[in-house]
Parts: C-alpha cells; structure tokens; sequence
C-alpha cells in the first residue's frame, strides 16, 4: 500500500485566514492612510509602559529568555490572587489552546462548541486528530444547555468563548456555573476569556472563582487585546495546578520571547492604559450603536471591542470596496455568515471614516 505524505489529520484543517495587515492592502492597492478594524487590536496601542520595558531589555536579547516566566507569573499572582503554580503563560492564548488540545484530547475525542465561534478551537481540536462537535449559536450567544447536552462518552473539552468572537456576545457566571454543574467528570471547560477586560456587565461574574473551587476549568486571557500587545505574542491560562502541570508538558523550553516577557509585565499594572482603552471603547460602541441604527442595520449586542453587523449585502463585495476606500474589516462568509461583518471599535475618527465609507458603498449598492 502506497504511504501518504501526510498525516491524516491534517487535510481537515483549512487554513486561517487572518485579518489584512496595513500594509499589505497599502501595497496591493497603491494607496496610503488604510485603517485596519479587523483583528480586534486596541486602537491606541501598546501601553507605553510596555514599549519601555522593552527599550530597556533590548540588549538582552541575545540570551534566550526565562523559559518559566518567573517574574510575570508572580505579577499575574498578585494581579489575580492565585498561586504562581495556577498559570502557564503561552506564545498568545493561541498557543494554549494546542497545549490543551496536545495535552487532553486522544485521536477520536470530541471537543464541543459554539458555531460561529473562535475557529482556533476547532484548528486544535483537528490537528490532533479530534473530532469537533459544533453547536449553533441561539440569539447570537452560546446556548449552554444545547452545549451542555451536546456532551458524550466521548467528549473531552468544551470551549466556551466569553465574549463570543465574532458576535461580541457574552454569557453570564451563573449559566456557566450551571452548566458546570451538569458536566461529566471527563470534561474540561476552556473558558476564553480574551475580552474579559472590555465586559462591564456584572452579570459576567469572575470566572477564577472556578479555578479556586477546584473545578475541570481552564481560564485563558491575553495581552493582545486591551493591552495593546498582540504583536508579541504573549497570553495566559489559569487552572488547578494538576491541569496546569500537564499543560507544562507539552510547551516547547522558550515559547515566550524575552521582550514579550518585559512588555507584559509592565503592562499589567498600567490601569491608566487600560481604563482609557476601555471607556474609549465603550464611547465607540455607542457611537457605532447609533450609526447602525441610523442606517437601518441590524447588529449582536457586543460585549467586547468588536461588532457583528448584518449588512444585508455579499460580504466579500462590500469587504473589497472597502478595501479599495482603505478600511479593513472582516468578513462573515468564513464564520458562515455571508451577509455579515465583523468591525473592530477603533478611534473616534477610524469609527466615523468606516460610517461614512460604510454608508456610501451601502449607497451605491442601491443605485
Ligand atoms: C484574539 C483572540 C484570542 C487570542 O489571542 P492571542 O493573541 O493568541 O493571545 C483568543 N481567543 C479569542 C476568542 C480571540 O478573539
């Protein structure tokens, strides 16, 4: 029998298609000025704490970086009043999903989740040859109970993304403390949690009150969305530290460079960065709100720093004469949804340039 080149796995993975970078529409269009809204990153960028500490160690780079992330470890325990035995810190959030995948799941095991949700979870689960059980959204947001009756013999993980990218949706603690409850002793909850600092609804509760219970729960959280830090690469997980332990396993010695290491620690305790990226958030969120109301177009309740908006045109359409205007948003097709966009909260002056784009290429639609 003739051998594949391939693992089996592999040819179920489609590729990700990330958000444009800048400067790639700029050369490929001959244009300049492009504002990206795309990815979720924080419009006003790094805090500049962070972009410091880097400068600071830069020279330093020629030696490879602590591989156990001493220093951040013990600020995020002091942060979030866990012991540094609680937290494995990873090459960006992305990087501890397939810890936990690489970690958790055997060949054949079910992973259950959202759909339209984070399609880095259905990235990991694949590649270790899981199999993927998605359950659709109900009004935009995680419909725990179907998800919770979508568990099996089988199942392994459930990923529950708080606030869901891409609708901006979140679930309250007490649904899913419910739904933790109900949940075989053979099933970890990952709760994604990589918007916890834009939420201000108190119904979304502290989810480490899980983690400090003793329960199958693993909270990750990122530096590269309100921190303003994404380029670095760097996020986190907290667990029980047996789960934490088997995370360690499969991390490569170095998975997180030495200036991301700086840049994070600094930027963990610049609250004045933080509160100001989220009441700039929060005031573009109404701004948006009303705009969309204003055109007639109809979008998810956002808890986040991104909006899901149905536009009611082709997508892909609309996202290239956009495009051609130097704004980049994303488009719904790959979640599935091909009469919607997904648009980042940016400045006050990026949000009204893509209203007023917006509203004239929906214009021209018209004629
Ligand atoms: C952006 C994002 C992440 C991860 O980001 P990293 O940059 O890898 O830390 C994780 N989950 C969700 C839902 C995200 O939107």
């Amino acid at each position: 029998m003739k051998k594949e080149l391939y693992r089996n796995q592999i040819l179920a993975i489609k590729p990700y298609v990330p958000g444009k970078p800048v400067e790639e529409v700029e050369r490929e269009l001959g244009i300049s000025g492009a504002i990206k809204l795309a990815s979720n990153e924080n419009p006003l960028g790094p805090s500049p704490l962070a972009v410091a500490a880097m400068q600071k160690c830069l020279a330093k780079v020629s030696f490879y970086p602590d591989g156990n992330c001493y220093y951040l470890k013990e600020a995020l325990s002091r942060h979030w009043d866990l012991p540094p035995e609680c937290f494995i810190i990873g090459n960006g959030s992305d990087e501890i999903l397939s810890f936990i995948t690489a970690a958790f799941l055997n060949e054949g095991e079910e992973a259950v989740m959202a759909h339209p949700s984070f399609s880095e979870y259905d990235f990991a689960v694949k590649i270790m040859g899981g199999i993927t059980v998605p359950v659709p959204l109900k009004n935009y947001t995680h419909d725990l109970p179907a998800m919770a009756a979508a568990v099996t013999g089988e199942t392994k993980l459930i990923f529950i993304c708080n606030p869901n990218n891409p609708t901006g949706t979140m679930v309250g603690k007490n649904e899913v403390a419910a739904l933790l409850q109900d949940l075989p002793e053979h099933v970890i909850a990952v709760l994604d949690e990589a918007y916890f600092e834009y939420v201000t609804d108190p119904a979304y509760g502290e989810s480490l009150d899980f983690v400090r219970e003793g329960r199958n729960v693993i909270v990750l959280r990122t530096f590269s969305k309100i921190y303003g830090l994404a380029g670095l690469r760097v996020g986190y997980g907290m667990a029980r530290p047996d789960l934490i332990g088997s995370l360690l396993r499969v991390k490569e010695p170095f998975n997180v460079n030495l200036l991301a290491q700086a840049a994070a620690l600094a930027a963990l305790d610049d609250r004045e960065h933080v509160e100001k990226s989220r009441w700039l958030n929060e005031e573009g969120k109404q701004y948006l709100a009303a705009e969309f109301n204003r055109l007639g177009l109809f979008f998810a309740p956002t808890h986040a720093n991104f909006i899901w908006v149905r536009v009611g045109v082709d997508c892909k359409q609309l996202f290239a004469k956009l495009l051609r205007r130097g704004v980049i948003i994303r488009t719904g097709d790959i979640f599935g949804a091909p009469d919607v966009i997904r648009v980042t909260i940016g400045t006050p002056e990026q949000n009204r340039r893509f209203i007023s784009e917006l509203a004239a290429v929906l214009a021209e639609d018209k004629h």
